[in-house]
């Protein structure tokens, strides 16, 4: 292990939505930080602020191919998230959970590095039981539209405990439920997304089914928080580990959200429901609370708010907004008729 002076840490996915606060938040600790990425679903944009510090580098680089470089500790966030992307190129994206992940950590055990995976609650599938704990072994359709995403993951986190086992390398294997926050891709499709500039454009909000179906949506920075603490948890302490905020409701109340902290007069449209789209999402988090002390602490009407401000901000180019994002922002977000950027 190299002199804790200066920690050197590896982010894969680090110019994508959570990869972006992650990167700033390991800087600010002080740490040397590597972000690698291909750009498939993040933006040189997302990093930009970045840039200037010396601690920070950034190689353009597709985990399916072997890397070397020498760090301390590897993020794997690199995969795209949002059901639109993963499903855009399905073959990638299992090639990016399932050979990108052997690539991280062979890395890791050359080099004797912590690794940690941003698994995900699709594991679970659309989950028999509820809330979800990790004991649950999930209830996925290997052969659907979701499977290159939830398969590929699945088989991350085996070979995670492979290597583990195996070759004693010290990995962290966090399972990330919905995530929602400032510098989110616009057109990724997601509910946030989707939902907020659909009221900021006044153009109907796309509720899928009913609406009834349930997701718990968890701040960006406080997910971050819970990666660096599992991160810097005692080694035996490998996962898999909820994360996530376990308030939760239905789509079609989040709509409701949406429209009031933007004042939108945009109406509800109801839609078809994608395949296989999992009924009820809810982490059962006490793991997290017991073993890294962790749970979220950011209110959904908080974050939307904050959420809302940097959205509106692209829309309208408003470069300090833009730039503003963990706490700040105004928490009135007025509804604006803007085109896409
Ligand atoms: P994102 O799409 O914004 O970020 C993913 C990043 O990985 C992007 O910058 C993309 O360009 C990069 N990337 C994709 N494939 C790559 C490859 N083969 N090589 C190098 N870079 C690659 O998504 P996000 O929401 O920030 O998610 C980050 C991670 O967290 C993902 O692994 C995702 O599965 C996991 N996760 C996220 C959520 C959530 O709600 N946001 C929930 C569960 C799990
Ligand atoms: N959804 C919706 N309207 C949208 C986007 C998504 O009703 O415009 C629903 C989707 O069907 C799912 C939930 O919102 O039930 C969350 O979808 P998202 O793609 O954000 O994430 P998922 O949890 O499905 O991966």
């Amino acid at each position: 292990m190299r002199s804790p002076v200066m920690k050197r840490v590896l982010v894969t996915g680090g110019a994508g939505f959570l990869g972006s606060h992650l990167c700033e938040r390991l800087l600010e600790r002080g740490y040397f930080v590597i972000c690698v990425d291909n750009y498939l679903t993040g933006s040189r944009e997302n990093i930009a602020h970045l840039k200037a510090n010396p601690r920070f580098e950034v190689i353009e680089h597709d985990i399916i191919e072997p890397l070397s470089v020498d760090v301390d500790e590897i993020y794997n966030l690199a995969c795209p998230a949002s059901p639109v992307h993963y499903q855009h190129d399905p073959v990638h994206t299992l090639k990016t959970s399932v050979v990108g992940s052997l690539n991280l950590l062979e890395l890791a055990r050359r080099l004797g590095a912590r690794i940690l995976q941003a698994s995900t609650s699709e594991v679970y599938g659309d989950p028999d039981v509820h809330p979800q704990c990790e004991s649950y072994w999930g209830n996925v359709n290997p052969i659907g539209p979701r499977a290159c995403y939830d398969e590929g993951k699945r088989c991350a986190e085996t070979l995670f405990f492979d290597y583990n086992r195996r070759h004693g390398v010290p990995v962290k294997v966090a399972r990330i439920f919905n995530t929602y926050g400032p510098r989110m891709h616009q057109n990724d499709g997601r509910i946030v997304s989707n939902f907020v500039l659909q009221a900021l454009r006044a153009q109907p909000l796309t509720v899928y089914g009913d609406g009834s179906q349930t997701r718990s949506f968890c701040y960006v920075a406080d997910l971050a928080e819970a990666l660096e603490r599992l991160m810097g948890s005692p080694e035996g302490v490998v996962g898999p580990v909820n994360l996530g905020n376990p308030t939760e409701l239905s789509v079609l109340d989040l709509a409701k959200r949406v429209l009031s902290l933007t004042r939108s007069s945009s109406k509800i449209e109801f839609l078809p429901l994608p395949i296989d789209d999992p009924r009820r999402r809810r982490p059962d988090i006490s793991q997290a609370r017991e073993l890294l002390g962790w749970q979220p602490s950011t209110d959904l009407d908080a974050g939307l708010k904050r959420t809302i401000a940097n959205f509106r901000a692209r829309l309208t180019g408003h470069p300090k907004l833009v730039s503003s994002v963990a706490g700040a922002g105004p928490d009135s977000v007025g509804a604006v008729a803007a085109s896409p950027s």
